[in-house]
């Protein structure tokens, strides 16, 4: 009797950008959870040139297997190279699932990959499940945002899902893992590129983003106004936090764009959240999945948010957002 193969999950290695690199590795983590229901293995994809630190990180998050190709004509991501190469990989081995963090290079890549192979692609999900049956259950947004669509991939495969940063949470760097390392050679028929790329820059690198804040204050229209608002930045750094906000303070111009938590936003996972005068539409509370502790101000008992809660403030926000601030000042100087 022939041996069944072993399924596999693959995880696309996107580790090109400083911030950009930590989705892969929470993708790795979900894959361990997915493949733990299918008894599958999780497969780690490494393209580029200079590759082992890339191939050492994903081994210490979760992969039990790498596939690294590694050749100076890599170091520059191009999309006909990259796609031709996972194409004929796919091709060969017939992973069950591929999953692609839902980054600027994901999105470019992942849909064209997904038409090569014949078969579907959710873009932008925030959510994976696992039927016990093999079927990846992708949770996207769809309807403009309004509903969340749980999608299955029947037929064709690989189930591929592109995944917004942010979604889950990447299990501890383990030093002592291993994996399966493949080296495997560049293809010779790989097609001539008709991108040249003249020069690569590497955007400049923050400490810190809001997606891995510990201490998150997060304001929204019920702050009032602008200056209100920016006394969050007062506490959020009392407090060793960032700052996020809601949909309506970002149009208003009361935060950046980098600031906006939800399905059009960040996804973020502080161990506390402090979530002063917001409704809590499921556009906004679609970010705060991975949030251990919330604590909810808000003039209404009956808004969503604070329902949510595990603590939940009637107050107006701004007077008690003032309170804490004096208090906390007091204590520190005591
Ligand atoms: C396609 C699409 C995508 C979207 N994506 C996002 C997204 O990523 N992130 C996001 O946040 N939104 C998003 N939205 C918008 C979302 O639907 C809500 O409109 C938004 O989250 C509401 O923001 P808010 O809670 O600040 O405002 P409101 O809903 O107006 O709520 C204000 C809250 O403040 C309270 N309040 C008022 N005054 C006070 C006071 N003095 N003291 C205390 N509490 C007070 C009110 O009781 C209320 O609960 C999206 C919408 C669409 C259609």
């Amino acid at each position: 009797m022939m041996k069944s193969r072993k399924k596999s999950i693959w995880v696309f290695g996107d580790y090109r950008n400083y911030y950009q690199n930590r989705v892969t590795l929470q993708l790795l983590s979900k894959a361990v959870d997915l493949a733990s229901v299918i008894d599958a293995e999780v497969c780690a994809l490494v393209v580029g040139h200079e590759i082992e630190e890339w191939i050492m990180e994903y081994t210490a998050h979760g992969a039990d297997r790498i596939l690294a190709i590694d050749h100076p004509s890599l170091e520059s991501y191009s999309t006909e190279h990259y796609l031709a190469l996972v194409e004929k990989l796919a091709r060969e081995r017939n992973p069950d699932i591929l999953l692609i963090g839902a980054t600027d290079f994901g999105r470019e890549f992942a849909p064209r990959l997904a038409k090569r192979l014949g078969t579907g692609l959710s873009a932008d999900c925030v959510g994976l499940d696992m039927t016990p049956e093999g079927l990846l259950v992708q949770v996207a947004p769809s309807f403009g945002g309004n509903m969340l669509a749980e999608i299955v991939t029947e037929e064709h495969r690989p189930q591929m899902a592109t995944v917004r940063p942010g979604t889950f949470k990447e299990i501890p760097h383990n030093a002592e893992r291993t994996a399966v390392v493949e080296r495997l050679p560049l293809p010779e028929d790989l097609p001539v590129p008709r991108v040249r790329v003249i020069e690569y820059e590497r955007a400049a690198e923050r400490d810190h983003t809001i997606e891995n804040a510990t201490v998150i204050v997060c304001g929204g229209r019920g702050m009032g106004n602008k200056n209100n608002f920016k006394k969050l930045d007062d506490l959020a750094a009392l407090l060793g936090g960032d700052v996020g906000a809601t949909r309506p303070v970002v149009y208003a111009g009361w935060a950046g764009h980098d600031a906006l938590v939800g399905q059009a936003g960040k996804h973020i996972k502080p161990k506390i959240l402090f979530s002063f005068g917001i409704s809590g539409a499921i556009q906004h509370t679609a970010g705060l999945g991975e949030a251990d502790f919330i604590v909810a101000i808000n003039k209404n008992p009956q808004a969503t948010m604070m329902k949510m809660a595990d603590v939940a403030v009637t107050a107006d926000a701004a007077d008690l957002l003032n309170h804490l601030i004096r208090e906390l000042k007091k204590r520190i100087r005591d």
